[in-house]
């Protein structure tokens, strides 16, 4: 490949950050013959979905399932990793009160491990919900009592969606928790806990809508897909800059001109392009285009939010500490939501078999006390709650590291999609050549395969001239990155703009 800087390439492609979507884009592109440079800050490529190794052990930023309903997506992945993306049954329950419940929820289950006192309780709660339901109920908290009553909205609902969100569930809205949960029929769950299976009209159904029971998952973690995609893209004469940051965006004429880098040892350097792919956040992203844009523009970006998450990764001295592959915490008296065991997902995340390696997820804002702890601070903190939760004892922790990932979660509060088409519109009407996509790029709960799709199909746009909107990729966010409901997709799985389908508080 030539130089991208000297004259006569004709089309150079500038793509910010190394995560599942830019690669995708950077991938595409190299199939269609565009020289392209990626320009990645971290050290490592995977972006969100990287995996780090410590002590041997390998850990995903919260463990990264795939699966896509596009079957060229899936294609993809088998043609990148071959034998080396395998399929896993699922097996994920939810801890409470030192009890496991199957996940999804099933009330006949639920019920069985509850035992007949408490079981009884919930009863007695669920009818007095029935009989005096909170009337037109617009919160969460009000419309899942109601359903399921408040006993059993407290175990399964509560605190969990508190933990990850971070908002009271008597503040969060309604309506996404109808999307997404199921009620409960008594009649129903009373049939399928007397009944004998073969007499149980359609078999027990979830309180959860969708959920696959299995996926694939890399030998190697998430991680392994994106690295051998950024192999390829080296293999081919393409650039995959490590450790360089964009800083600016430089602009002039309708066009952006060049990015500014700077790398590991403060210096700065242009790379000029043609067309620019970014991958950040927008809101980083409209703070970095220079000369600075219109004040209403800058407003609307720094209105977005995001949700961090920090992952606790442990190596446990132990060779079998839970079956899952990950647990939902409910527990109200520890502060971690979701505990992964990734020798579940493949045994080859461990190099002895003797060791565990755990990922504990704590959700947050960048504002909190927590985002603050130090290192040593929450390795204590995992490590107590994982005593509290009776999962290992305290000798068991061999040792620990501390991961912060910032804008893990792109905020959907009551104005998000008004800023959101204030900079769509004015980027494409002031900088046609500057294309956002991905998870933070569209400012949209996108997987992989939805960030994948945004790459591949701004790709095509540049490569060949087609259309395609990534903003419509149909993402249909989900909660915790769970499953999407299914549309009937098309090839790549491009549907019509999905609604917002995450919590978000009660407008006041
Ligand atoms: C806890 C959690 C669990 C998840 N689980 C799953 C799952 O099970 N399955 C699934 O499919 N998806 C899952 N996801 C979603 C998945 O992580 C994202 O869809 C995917 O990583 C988005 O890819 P992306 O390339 O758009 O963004 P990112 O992964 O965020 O990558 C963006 C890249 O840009 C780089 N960058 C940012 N700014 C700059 C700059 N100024 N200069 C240079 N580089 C820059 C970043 O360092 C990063 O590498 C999960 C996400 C989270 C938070």
């Amino acid at each position: 490949m030539t130089d991208p800087n000297s004259a006569g390439s004709s089309q150079h492609v500038v793509v910010i950050g190394a995560g599942p979507a830019g690669l995708s884009a950077a991938h595409e592109l190299s199939r269609h013959r565009t020289l392209v440079t990626v320009m990645e800050q971290e050290g490592q490529v995977g972006g969100i979905a990287r995996t780090l190794e410590f002590m041997g052990c390998r850990f995903d930023v919260g463990p990264h399932r795939f699966f896509s309903e596009s079957p060229e997506i899936e294609a993809l992945w088998t043609e990148i990793l071959g034998h080396e993306i395998r399929p896993v049954s699922r097996l994920t329950r939810i801890l409470y009160r030192g009890k496991f419940f199957d996940y999804p929820i099933r009330t006949s289950n639920a019920f069985l491990t509850l035992g007949p006192v408490e079981t009884a309780r919930c009863l007695a709660s669920y009818a007095r919900a029935r009989l005096r339901p909170v009337e037109s109920p617009t919160s969460f908290e009000n419309w899942a009592s109601n359903q399921f009553g408040h006993r059993l909205f407290e175990m399964f609902f509560k605190t969990y969606t508190e933990k990850v969100w971070g908002i009271s569930t008597g503040e969060l809205s309604a309506d996404w928790a109808g999307q997404r949960i199921r009620g409960l029929n008594l009649v129903e769950v009373i049939g399928n806990a007397v009944l004998p299976s073969g007499l149980r009209g359609r078999g027990e159904r979830t309180i959860a809508k969708t959920l696959a029971g299995s996926f694939h998952y890399p030998r190697r973690g998430a991680g392994q897909m994106w690295e051998a995609m950024a192999s390829r893209l080296t293999a081919a004469g393409h650039s995959v800059r490590l450790g360089e940051e964009v800083v600016a965006l430089r602009h002039a004429g309708g066009r952006v001109l060049s990015v500014v880098v700077r790398d590991r040892r403060g210096g700065t350097l242009d790379v000029l392009g043609s067309e620019f792919i970014n991958t950040m956040p927008v809101r980083e992203l409209i703070a970095k285009l220079h000369p600075a844009v219109p004040s209403m523009i800058r407003s609307a970006a720094e209105a977005l939010g995001y949700r961090d998450v920090i992952t606790v990764n442990v190596v446990v001295d132990r060779a079998r500490v839970f079956p899952d592959q990950w647990i939902y915490v409910h527990d109200p008296g520890v502060k971690v939501a979701r505990i992964s065991n990734f020798k579940n997902l493949s045994r080859d995340m461990v190099s002895d078999s003797g060791l565990s390696g755990l990922g504990m997820e704590y959700f947050c804002f960048e504002t909190d006390g927590l985002w603050h702890m130090s290192d040593a601070e929450l390795l204590d903190l995992a490590r107590r709650e994982l005593v509290a939760l009776g999962i290992c004892r305290p000798d068991e922790v061999k040792a620990g590291t501390v991961h912060r990932q910032p804008n893990a979660y792109p905020v959907y509060d009551a104005n998000y999609l008004d800023h959101l088409a204030l900079i769509r519109e004015w980027l494409a009407r002031a900088l046609p050549n500057l294309w956002l996509l991905g998870r933070n790029g569209v400012h949209q709960y996108n997987n992989q395969d939805h960030s994948m799709m945004t790459g591949i199909l701004v790709a095509r746009n540049i490569a060949t001239g087609s259309r395609y909107d990534p903003w419509l990729i149909n993402s249909d966010a989900e909660y915790q990155e769970e499953e999407r409901a299914g549309e009937a997709p098309g090839r790549l799985g491009i549907g019509r703009e999905s609604g917002r389908s995450v919590p978000h508080r009660i407008a006041s």
